[in-house]
């Protein structure tokens, strides 16, 4: 372990001494929750004691007003809130400071410019209208230092595409699954005539067949990032390898495994932060819901600093079965899309525990016996007493904040026993 190394261990330990000390002086809901969970500030002298803190869902803190969940010494109307897009089902207000919004908005910048944004860039943003909140490259515009153009991701793919070609965009950047939809929809000859330099996704879990599909169609590298409304940026692409980059120095990131024990490298496991300059609204081993595989803690690129190898989507979309196995959808996905080349589109839902229904928009007419074979394929996965059921559609509509939601449970998921 490097000298550096050490000191910024002792520098993140000191920061998250004087976060927790500040959330259990001045933010009621942390004070009631460390003080139920019987711990102390003085208890926690270490990033390895932060398991004796309590974990906080989303839930948790859209259930409290405003004053308890804030810090008590800050008029809450002098905060920025921002809503995010309700991408889980649950809209929910981000408060900040303007100095930790400018930090949030960095981070995605930071990425932007790692991934080869340049000045004088024409951008092409296909986001919800709502998103498309100032994150950095809005300053940048505002400047005239790049020109970007917002396109909403809600509208139907030709559209989209039609702006799109307008506006031909050096850097393309948008919500994954709508950068894959015009990869799919539009012919490789007219995505061909935009040529973007680079094609920054985000939002949507990207898929390795996504992300060639998208790489090919605009003839263009493509960049992955992760992050959230809460925290920012989280995660991206290494720019020499297929790891994604973990490391924000203000960001505390845990893998937690369902008893809620960190988990070892290769081990997948939800992504819970602590947000070490976020004083006003303060975020606290907040779970994030989404899925994530660890990666090694150094990248073979050279850059030290935990991994992500891959993002599996969210925890709440895992299918809980009657026999109470947890099966990730992907596992459902990946033999099947193997199969049904013909699928254009699809969204899987599971019913009930005992019925999962994959919904299809083909390319073109099917007959019954590809529906059937796919059942075939996925039945040693799902094993007996489950009904899988493949349906021919014609349209699956996107859901509110405009995303097609292509994974989908509508089974009330079991209690897990975590904190
Ligand atoms: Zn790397």
């Amino acid at each position: 372990m490097t000298i550096p190394f050490e000191r910024s261990a002792e520098r993140r330990d000191e920061r998250l001494r004087a976060l927790v000390a500040h959330a259990y002086g001045r933010v009621p809901y942390y004070r009631e929750r460390f003080t139920l969970a019987g711990v102390t500030p003085s208890d926690i002298r270490s990033v390895a004691d932060i398991g004796r803190l309590p974990l906080t869902e989303k839930r948790n803190l859209q259930e409290r007003p405003i004053e308890e969940i804030t810090d008590r010494t800050v008029d809450p109307d002098d905060l920025v809130s921002t809503m995010t897009s309700g991408y889980s089902g649950e809209p929910f207000v981000i408060r900040r400071t303007r100095a930790e919004q400018a930090r949030w908005a960095r981070t995605w910048l930071d990425d932007l410019l790692r991934a080869g944004l340049r000045t004088g860039d024409r951008v092409a943003t296909i986001f919800t209208l709502r998103e498309a909140q100032p994150d950095g490259i809005g300053t940048l515009s505002a400047l005239k230092l790049v020109r970007e153009t917002v396109v909403d991701c809600s509208l139907d793919p030709p559209e989209i595409h039609r702006r799109v070609a307008e506006i031909r965009p050096d850097f393309l950047r948008g919500m994954a699954g709508v950068v894959d939809r015009l990869a799919v929809e539009i012919p490789v000859a007219e995505l061909r005539h935009i040529r973007p330099r680079v094609v920054w996704v985000s939002g949507e879990v990207l898929t390795t067949v996504a992300r060639t599909r998208i790489g090919n169609a605009f003839g263009a590298s493509v960049h992955n990032a992760y992050g959230t409304h809460e925290v920012g940026l989280l995660a991206s692409d290494c720019p020499g390898g297929e790891l994604m980059h973990l490391g924000r120095s203000d960001l505390l990131v845990e893998v937690l495994d369902h008893d809620g024990r960190p988990v070892e490298v290769s081990g997948s496991g939800e992504i819970v932060v602590t947000a070490l300059d976020s004083f006003a609204a303060p975020l606290i081993r907040y779970r994030l819901t989404d899925v994530v595989t660890r990666g090694p803690d150094a990248c073979p690129c050279g850059r030290a600093g935990p991994t992500l190898t891959h993002i599996e989507g969210r925890s709440i979309d895992y299918f809980e079965m009657a026999d109470g196995r947890r099966i990730h959808p992907y596992r459902i996905l990946g033999p099947t899309l193997a199969a049904a080349p013909w699928i254009r589109q699809y969204q899987l839902v599971q019913e009930t525990r005992e019925r999962i229904v994959l919904r299809c928009v083909p390319h073109g007419p099917v007959d019954d016996e590809a529906g059937r074979g796919l059942s075939k394929a996925v039945a040693p996965l799902l094993g007996p007493g489950v009904d899988f059921r493949v349906e021919s559609v014609a349209r699956i509509p996107p859901g509110a904040g405009g995303k097609v939601r292509a994974i989908l449970s509508l089974v009330e998921p079991l209690a897990t026993g975590r904190a």
